[in-house]
């Protein structure tokens, strides 16, 4: 197993969330689902970090921070859009400032599905994100390049 199976880390950002997907991304992280028992942390640094966790849509204010911090993960990494509103901009993809789901700025690994999402489903997201990880790293390894650009999602995968 590789040093990314062991103990992956994650940042979590919250686009333009409602705040109830990201009440369930820290309820990962309390004792009733303690993710860190299998070495994930959550970071505030993307240069720390090998799961990127986004919350709520993308709109015309925030998708220029979630790209720069996209930018500074370093490869190989993985992007979990948790949550319908991060899919495609759920219930608010009709509102004026809008743009859509993370995949309108970067590229997206694994989406997980539901309003709120799940505990259960955000980490099944994230165990499916270390899989493409791990792909990921395989193909650096190879010396082929990596999945990266938005158009390349083929391989994307439901949580
Ligand atoms: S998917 Fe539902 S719970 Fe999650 S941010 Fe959007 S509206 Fe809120």
């Amino acid at each position: 197993m590789s040093y990314v199976a062991k103990s992956p880390w994650v940042i979590h950002y919250d686009g333009s969330s409602c705040n109830g997907c990201d009440i369930e991304v820290l309820a990962c992280l309390t004792p009733m689902y303690d993710v860190e028992r299998f070495g994930i942390i959550n970071t505030g640094n993307p240069k720390h970090a090998d799961v990127f966790l986004v919350t709520g849509s993308v709109n015309e204010q925030n998708k220029a921070v979630v790209k720069q911090i996209y930018d500074q993960m370093v490869e190989p990494k993985v992007v979990v859009a948790v949550g319908i509103c991060a899919n495609n901009g759920g219930v608010f993809r009709e509102c004026y400032n809008i743009m859509g789901g993370v995949d309108t700025v970067i590229p997206v690994d694994v989406y997980v599905p539901g309003c709120a999402a799940r505990p259960e489903a955000i980490i099944d997201g994230v165990v499916k994100g270390l899989g493409v990880l791990e792909e990921k790293r395989k193909a650096m390894d190879s010396g082929m390049p990596a999945a990266t650009s938005a158009e390349d999602n083929a391989g994307k995968e439901e949580a």
